[in-house]
């Protein structure tokens, strides 16, 4: 890289608006748009569960519950219908549907997709064991029989068999025990197939679902509701990023060495001043370099952006966060986001307390950026060496503009105490601040748990989490 490129992301303090980036008005997340946006989803989802509740119930007969296999074949159908749209739930929670990633964050709704995902995995298992020891029972004959019978005679079971056997394999690899063995993208990468299991499920419920057979509404609306995820998906998911990576059109430019682990990476796009970007949030990043280029990460600006110019501050801690250090100039990268409700917009008080353990001061660089210069925020830095005070200067410079305060809590676990007390003892006034808390899971759930013991609000701690 030659030496005339460098870019400096120098807090520039002036006005906030310097940046160019700020053109475009940024929504701000009320607490009570939040809450109803929350009850709106909650709704919508029970309000769907209901119906496909009732929908197994009305299209069962009496003499049909009765008959022999008639309570098998009955539980089998509603395991079916319940399992499989929880699945389109499971798979609406990570589709990025925009409203919903800004209000509740993609940490929250990764957690509620994990939460959720053992459910219909299981109903769907259940709907499979039911639906044959019923139909066996009906036609007098054994359980693998009837399996057999299934896949050759009965339309779209072969289809749905393969997809079923997809699904339990997805599963498999889920479990803890057998997904900590396997590098996170290769699980990744299988996992996404489960979009496959689904589809291949599909005709099978048509065709042959008692509440869809002779019910033409029925069958409508469950089709448009599967149309629909499917849509959001490919819109959201692959559509819009594509979109936005073409239109922004980024090629690394530089490549900084912050200290012996860190780098910070600066690209040059077009159209960035039309970026909606608040401070805190963050990307996933895909740069088109050999061996990476089918790995999608996520990373946080560590500045606001600076038209034509972005930058991400990355830790070496893998196999793509070490390559980026040595990343080409003139890589292309794509883009998906931006996401997070790490921001200045979901702030409630006037005042704020930042901490920052390790690499995790890259989101809060950027957000304090975008605090009011009569914020007097207090920042407090946990590092285990002198050397991980990346960013140093700037994040002094943004803390001296707002006069505020910063406290460099530097040494092992051992030597330094930082619990509950000693945080009272830097912010006396915590109980009058929003808490924003960034760095690894277990650095930003320990904070959680002291802050609260404190006695600060859930409503004013903002956390991010560098893992999913
Ligand atoms: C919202 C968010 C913002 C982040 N911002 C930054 C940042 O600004 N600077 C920075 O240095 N790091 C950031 N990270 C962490 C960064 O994503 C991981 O360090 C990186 O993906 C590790 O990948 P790897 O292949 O280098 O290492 P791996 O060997 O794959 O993993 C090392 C660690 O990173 C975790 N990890 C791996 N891949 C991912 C992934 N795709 N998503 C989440 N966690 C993963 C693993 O669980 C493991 O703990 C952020 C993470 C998240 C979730």
């Amino acid at each position: 890289m030659s030496p005339a490129a460098t870019v400096t992301f120098t807090p520039d303090q002036r006005s906030r608006q310097s940046s160019g980036a700020r053109n475009v008005p940024v929504p701000v997340v009320a607490p009570k748009k939040k809450a109803n946006v929350l009850a709106l989803v909650i709704f919508i989802a029970c309000l769907g569960m209901g119906a496909t509740v009732g929908l197994s119930l009305i299209s069962e007969t009496h003499s049909e519950f009765v008959a022999r296999g008639g309570v098998n074949m009955f539980i089998g159908n509603l395991t079916a219908l319940v399992g499989t749209y929880l699945a389109l739930i499971m798979v609406l929670v990570v589709s990025r549907l925009s409203f919903v990633e800004t209000v509740l964050g993609q940490d929250r709704l990764v957690r509620l997709h994990k939460t959720l995902s053992p459910w219909p995995i299981s109903l769907i298992a259940l709907h499979v064991f039911f639906t044959t020891i019923g139909y066996a029972q009906a036609a007098k004959t054994g359980f693998w029989h009837q399996f057999g019978t299934f896949i050759s005679s009965f339309p779209n079971m072969l289809t749905a068999t393969i997809g079923f056997i997809l699904m339990m394999a997805i599963a498999a690899i889920s479990i803890r025990a057998i997904r900590s063995r396997l590098r996170r993208e290769t699980w990744w990468s299988i996992h996404l197939a489960m979009y496959l299991a689904l589809a291949l499920s599909f005709a099978h419920i048509i065709a042959l679902g008692p509440a869809f057979v002779g019910h033409p509404l029925a069958r409508a609306l469950w089709i448009a509701s599967w149309l629909g995820t499917a849509g959001v998906v490919l819109v959201y998911r692959f559509l819009l990023p594509v979109v936005r990576s073409l239109r922004y059109s980024l090629k690394v430019v530089e490549v900084k060495q912050e200290n012996s682990e860190v780098s910070s990476i600066i690209l040059k796009g077009t159209n960035l001043e039309k970026l909606r970007f608040k401070g805190g949030q963050f990307f996933s990043w895909r740069f088109l370099a050999p061996g990476i280029w089918w790995q999608a990460h996520p990373y946080s600006l560590s500045a606001m952006p600076k038209p034509p110019y972005l930058r991400l501050t990355v830790k070496n801690l893998g196999d793509h966060s070490g390559s980026l250090g040595s990343i080409k100039p003139g890589t292309r990268v794509l883009i998906e986001g931006p996401y997070g409700t790490l921001t200045a917009h979901s702030r409630q008080r006037q005042h704020a307390l930042l901490i920052a353990g390790g690499i995790g001061v890259t989101a809060l660089r950027a957000l304090l950026e975008e605090l009011p210069a009569k914020s007097k925020p207090v920042v407090i830095r946990r590092v285990r060496s002198q050397e991980d005070l990346v960013l140093k200067a700037e994040v002094e410079a943004l803390i001296k503009h707002r006069r505020g305060n910063l406290y460099e809590l530097i040494g092992s676990r051992r030597h330094i105490k930082f619990d509950g007390p000693a945080i009272q003892k830097m912010v006396p006034d915590i109980l009058h601040r929003d808490v924003y808390i960034c760095g690894s899971q277990s650095f930003v759930d320990g904070i959680i748990e002291i802050v609260k013991d404190i006695g600060v609000n859930s409503d004013s701690i903002h956390f991010e989490a560098f893992s999913i």
